[in-house]
């Protein structure tokens, strides 16, 4: 039956979590905003207003390849499918599941990575990740852990009655521009103080009260010396500490060796401007706190999250209207990938897969129980290409670009046995595939996403795939046919199957209904029975199920890359124009003439000291690799810290970063890498 509507239908930004409505004309050939739940006058960012341009792209992928050789040679979907069927059933007998890898997509739908995660417990295995476990694992870790939820505690829309904003290494002005543009910025504009803890000066900075320009790997002492303020100038909320608040004692004896103005000095930030911070938060009578990239992904991404938190509960800022801890997440349904159980260490709704109950709750729907181990995460799961693992899956990722250490990760990639991309284009990583799978754009597929602040929204189909492509939710149950023992269910009936299905198995989404949903959303915890989703987390009880939370001292610890006197410190982000690997960005011609090639931001004293003039090419090594890159002066970024985007391919800027790893959630030091820049000659 043909997708292609009479009238365009609505559907969801591919890109970033905030979860714009848009629409795909196919008449036209264009996408336009419609009034969503988020952008509730239409209004979308250029990301999504060239959306449209991935769409009938004339790169798209429209038949399965296999390798032959060097190249790739056009197969039947019944020959590809075999292939895959035939190659991984072949390492499950001779090495086990756990010899295979599967990699979700943060930007495909809460269907399609259900069905994944799925597929891999159904063979037997846990090591199915996505690349949320990139950008906010360490979010999630600590949230999950002391609140109970890791999610954003309260909404947009109450998100305006704030007071103060603390924004920590977060940049929404361009990565979340709906976001800021309608729901933070008008709140600024009438009042709100913005302080922005970040080294860099950027678009949000210019609507900051307060700018903290920290040292990338230093955001612990920065943060104990807010507690440390906030705890010695009285600013605490005693009632909520002591109805709500659990080691309060040790953590005040923790705080006695805390020296606001050492700490501010080890953090690079003024102590007095440190000082101005800590109250404009403290003070609010509603204050909120924006965490990002800047703050998960380090080495003590969980630790720099739980020094966040202790702010939250010292000042009585959770469980109300304008107030608590809010992860801006990435892409558009890294929220959901995670809700649905494409993850490792847990199941569909957060529920440990060393937890018998949730396993046998989980086998009650599903016809089999899935396994008690935890399985690998990406990073890991990379590490152990070629030796552990013997093939993969990748779905809708572009790893051998956005892992780091990629030099080591594209070596890896060559010593699987099978490597199979589903995927709409021919990216860096299908460059190491043995099989190429044609997948989805947004503007073909249904299903549904959850955007950064909860909110389940429907996509909608308004065109078909090109060619020989499919649809990837029916690539994704094609292979679970193949590939899973007889009985357990890959056969559904479109998109809404799957999701009733998922809300049996995620209690988060217990209450919530495909048709519900319609053109608007439902947000979760939205409770089996219940009339609405929960808007305001944690306002009686923690979603832990306790009615408190601890406060944890967090001990400062050194970046793991040491940096010598002739080094900078290499930090990277995202900017406005692209978004991720660039696998779909980079081929937008509109985006591509806003902002065509990477630069290096360098600071001009640190410039003039080894000869580098604006727009010169330089060299920057770490112990990692290096890349060619054009350097461009500016005073935005502090001294001894250079910063570049991860969305290119070349300059392959993640060839520099680390791979060492939080202890908790497994996310890489990304903001940390210590380089030499110099002048590049031939
Ligand atoms: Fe898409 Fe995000 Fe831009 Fe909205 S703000 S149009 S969701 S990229």
């Amino acid at each position: 039956m043909s997708n292609r509507p009479t009238q365009p239908r609505e559907s969801i930004c591919p890109y970033c979590g905030v979860g714009c409505g848009i629409t795909y004309n196919p008449d036209s050939g264009k996408a336009t905003g419609w009034k969503g739940p988020v952008n509730t006058r239409g209004e979308i960012c250029p990301k999504g207003a060239a959306a449209w341009e991935i769409v009938d792209h004339e790169d798209r992928l429209t038949t399965p390849l296999v390798r032959d050789g060097e190249t790739f040679v056009p197969v039947s979907w019944e020959t590809a499918l075999e292939e895959v069927t035939e190659a991984f059933s072949e390492i499950v007998e001779t090495d086990g599941p756990d010899a295979l890898g599967f990699f979700a997509s943060s930007n495909c739908t809460n269907e399609e990575n259900y069905v994944l995660q799925k597929l891999a417990r159904g063979l037997g295995t846990n090591n199915v990740d996505n690349c949320a476990r990139l950008c906010h694992s360490s979010t999630v870790a600590a949230m999950g852990e002391r609140f109970g939820a890791g999610a954003m505690t309260n909404t947009l829309e109450d998100l305006e009655e704030a007071d103060a904003y603390l924004v920590a290494g977060a940049n929404p002005a361009e990565q979340h521009p709906i976001i800021f543009r309608s729901y933070l910025l008008p709140a600024v504009r009438d009042g709100t103080e913005l302080i922005h803890v970040d080294p860099r000066e950027n678009d949000t900075t210019k609507a900051a009260t307060h700018h903290l320009p920290v040292k990338p790997g230093f955001d612990i002492p920065l943060l104990n010396a807010v507690a440390k303020v906030i705890v010695e100038e009285d600013l605490t909320d005693e009632a909520f500490l002591e109805t709500r608040v659990e080691g309060v004692d040790a953590f005040a004896e923790f705080l006695e060796g805390v020296a606001v103005d050492d700490n501010a000095r080890q953090a690079g930030v003024d102590p007095d401007d440190l000082r101005a911070a800590a109250r404009a938060y403290a003070e609010a009578d509603r204050a909120a706190i924006f965490t990002g990239m800047g703050m998960s992904q380090h080495h003590c991404g969980t630790d720099n999250v739980h020094a966040l938190l202790n702010l939250a509960l010292l000042t009585g800022n959770v469980g109300e209207r304008g107030t608590g801890v809010n992860p801006l997440r990435g892409q558009n349904n890294v929220q959901g990938a995670g809700d649905v159980g494409a993850l490792p260490n847990v199941l569909p709704g957060y529920r440990p897969v060393t937890d018998s109950e949730a396993r046998e709750d989980a086998a009650d729907v599903w016809g089999f129980e899935p396994p008690a181990t935890p399985g690998l995460t990406e990073v890991e799961m990379t590490h152990a290409f070629g030796e552990d693992l013997r093939g993969a899956l990748v779905f809708g990722e572009n790893p051998a670009v956005t892992e780091p250490n990629a030099d080591r990760v594209r070596e890896r990639f060559e010593k699987l046995d099978c490597l199979v991309v589903l995927d709409l284009f021919e990216t860096e990583t299908a460059e190491y595939a043995d099989v190429i799978l044609p997948g989805s754009a947004w503007a073909e597929k249904a299903g549904t996403v959850t955007n950064t602040d909860r909110q389940v929204m429907r996509m909608r189909p308004n065109t078909e795939p090109p060619g020989d492509a499919r649809l990837d939710l029916a690539v994704l149950c094609a292979l679970g046919e193949g590939l899973a023992d007889d009985g357990v269910r890959f056969e559904y009936d479109g998109p809404e199957a799957v999701f009733e299905e998922l809300t049996e198995v995620l209690p988060q989404y217990a209450g919530m209904s495909y048709a519900g949903i319609g053109t608007g959303s439902q947000r979760w915890p939205f409770p089996a029975g219940a009339e609405e989703g929960v808007c305001v987390l944690h306002s009686d009880r923690f979603e832990s199920g306790r009615r408190t939370a601890n406060l944890r001292a967090v001990e400062h610890v050194d970046p793991v890359d040491e940096v010598a006197d002739d080094e900078l410190v290499l930090t990277t982000g995202r900017v406005l124009q692209h978004f991720n690997s660039g696998a779909l960005t980079r081929r937008s011609e509109t985006l591509v003439r806003m902002r065509g090639e990477d630069v290096l931001q360098i600071h001009p004293e640190d410039a003039e000291r080894r000869d580098i003039a604006d727009g010169d090419s330089v060299r920057v090594e770490s112990d990692r690799g290096s890349v060619t890159i054009e350097a461009d002066l500016t005073p935005a970024i502090r001294r001894g810290t250079v910063f570049a985007t991860f969305h290119y391919a070349d300059p392959l800027i993640n060839r520099l970063t680390g791979d060492t790893l939080d202890p908790v959630a497994k996310i890489p030091e990304y903001k940390h890498s210590a380089v030499t820049v110099e002048i590049h000659r031939e």
